[in-house]
């Protein structure tokens, strides 16, 4: 492979098989380390009567139960604080990186000295697969505080020799004149942020043609994968978009697209992924969708063991027109398991919403997916609830063709709601799409 195209070619150009080898050997070293060092590993794998001799290679882990975050958050609150999957000695800690607490109370993660030297590899190797370059003026809009994804492209970008602007998840006026001036050439938020940027640039008389940003990359949500949610960002921009990957307990940033954007291309030197059908628990056919399992080959102080992502998405082996042979997930990330909406016998996520609203210019970018409960006959009532670009337009037509399209993803009908532009909130940091609303029981 070619020095320059590539950040680290050997690596990155490896042989399916050599890389397999490379992934039996450090796994091997992951589990032994793990059943000698944590009591939480050795508990579970004696319930299973697994032993580190047992796991050879990649294909024995099938074997192996999965760790899930409510098994994290019980074993921190038996083991106050951090559990007992802490497997370097206290003396070699350097960070604590806990997850956001979206979805509950945050999980501890502990870094290392080696494990941020890979933390900052990894992000480097996937920030230069997007076209970033030394010299480039990256905008860190993720959000830096306790969210994991603001630090290691900080120290990505240093170690690229990029310039960065540490400017985190906030202050929309203020990351628009840094993208005047000095001219940021990359930008890095969510997905929805950069459709907040993109909305004030508009507001602003600011044509996106006449600044020097050229890329960004965009995660801590799904949907920049989504065709209507990239072609919105790259145009209200004026740049090119890829996608980005990453969640707390793993890794912060450790999958992103190519400049081929042909989906999310995963680190498999140092993660192990395996998608796992969520009901047979076996491994999915190359192709198929399932949920994310991964396992970490290199990670020091928290390693996880098959932790289970709650992500859904498919895996390819085959090599992207790039030229990297590592393993990609196509179109991104499914849908989380956490916000599936089951709506009378259908099941659905909000990526799906979002793929059918943002195909209407008439509509703004912001929605919900609403659930509440009908008073009288106490049935779920489930409501999209969208924004009308223009006060003249007729909403009920708008709403007609909406309907459509709606039932037509996801094979049921939704209650609609058309506010005025402006009414939803913004967020610069991960949105929130539903809002449950119905009487806890
Ligand atoms: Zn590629």
């Amino acid at each position: 492979m070619k020095q320059g195209t590539y950040y680290q070619p050997e690596i990155e150009g490896v042989g399916r098989k050599a890389l397999r080898e490379l992934q039996n050997e450090r796994l091997r070293w992951q589990i032994r380390r793990c059943l000698t060092k944590s009591e939480f590993y050795q508990e579970k794998f004696r319930k299973a009567g697994i032993k580190a001799s047992h796991i050879k290679t990649v294909e024995d882990l099938v074997h192996v139960p999965v760790v899930t975050k409510q098994e994290l958050r019980e074993e921190q609150v038996k083991h106050h604080p951090f559990g007992r999957y802490t497997v370097a000695p206290e003396r070699e800690w350097r960070e604590l990186d806990p997850s956001t607490g979206t979805t509950g109370t945050p999980v501890n993660t502990i870094w290392s000295a080696k494990d941020i030297e890979h933390i900052t590899e990894v992000t480097a190797r996937t920030m230069w697969s997007f076209g970033v370059r030394p010299g480039d003026i990256i905008q860190n809009g993720f959000s830096y505080g306790l969210w994991v994804a603001g630090m290691s492209t900080h120290y990505a970008a240093g170690h690229l020799g990029c310039f960065v602007i540490p400017i985190g998840a906030s202050m929309t006026a203020r990351q628009i004149d840094y993208l005047i001036n000095p001219g940021s050439t990359v930008l890095l938020c969510t997905p929805s942020f950069a459709l907040h940027i993109a909305e004030n640039l508009r507001e602003r008389g600011i044509s996106p043609r006449g600044l020097s940003l050229r890329r960004g990359c965009f995660g801590g949500e799904g949907g920049t994968e989504t065709k209507a949610t990239r072609e919105k960002i790259e145009d209200g921009l004026g740049i090119d978009a890829y996608d980005y990957y990453g969640l707390a307990e793993i890794g912060p940033t450790f999958a992103s697209e190519c400049t081929e954007k042909a989906g999310l291309h995963w680190a498999e030197d140092h993660f192990l992924i395996e998608v796992i059908h969520p009901e047979t628990l076996e491994r999915c056919a190359e192709g198929e969708m399932g949920v994310l399992v991964i396992t970490h080959l290199t990670r020091e102080a928290t390693p996880m063991i098959r932790y289970w992502t709650n992500d859904y998405a498919r895996l390819e082996t085959a090599k992207c027109p790039c030229g990297r042979t590592h393993a990609r997930s196509v179109g991104g990330i499914l849908g989380r398991a956490d916000d599936m909406v089951i709506y009378r016998g259908a099941k659905f996520y909000p990526v799906q919403v979002e793929k059918v609203v943002r195909s209407y210019r008439e509509l703004g970018d912001e929605f919900l997916v609403e659930l509440t409960k009908d008073e009288k006959t106490y049935a779920d009532v489930c409501t999209v609830v969208c924004e009308c670009r223009s006060p003249e337009m007729d909403k009920s037509l708008l709403e007609q063709h909406l309907r459509k399209d709606l039932r037509e993803e996801l094979l049921v009908t939704p209650e609609i709601r058309i506010e005025d532009f402006g009414t939803l909130e913004r967020t610069t940091f991960k949105a929130k799409r539903i809002q449950d609303k119905r009487p806890k029981a």
